[in-house]
C-alpha cells in the first residue's frame, strides 16, 4: 500500500497551525448577547464597522448568528456605526 499523500505543496516550509481560538460567549456564559452592550460589540466589528467573519473572531456558529443580530439591532439604534467614516 502507497503511503497517504501529504496534501501540501509548502507544508515542507511552515506548515501554519493556528492556535485555536476559543468562543468568548461560550466561555463567559453569556446568553443571550446584550446589543446594548457597546464595549462587547465594538471588538468584534472591523474599524469600518464591518461583523468580522467566524473564522476571525473564533466564535462558534450560535454565539456568530447572536452576534450578527446583536449587531444590527445595535446599529439601528445608532450604538454602532453602519460604515465609518
Ligand atoms: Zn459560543
Amino acid at each position: 500500500m502507497p503511503p497517504p499523500k501529504s496534501k501540501s505543496k509548502s507544508a515542507a516550509k511552515k506548515e501554519r497551525r493556528p492556535k485555536r481560538k476559543v468562543c468568548t460567549f461560550c466561555a463567559d456564559r453569556l446568553e443571550p448577547i446584550d446589543y446594548k452592550d457597546q464595549t462587547r460589540l465594538r471588538k468584534y466589528i472591523s474599524e469600518r464597522g464591518k461583523i468580522l467573519p467566524r473564522r476571525i473572531s473564533g466564535n462558534c456558529a450560535s454565539h456568530q448568528r447572536a452576534l450578527t443580530v446583536a449587531v444590527k439591532r445595535a446599529r439601528v439604534i445608532a450604538i454602532l456605526p453602519f460604515v465609518a467614516q
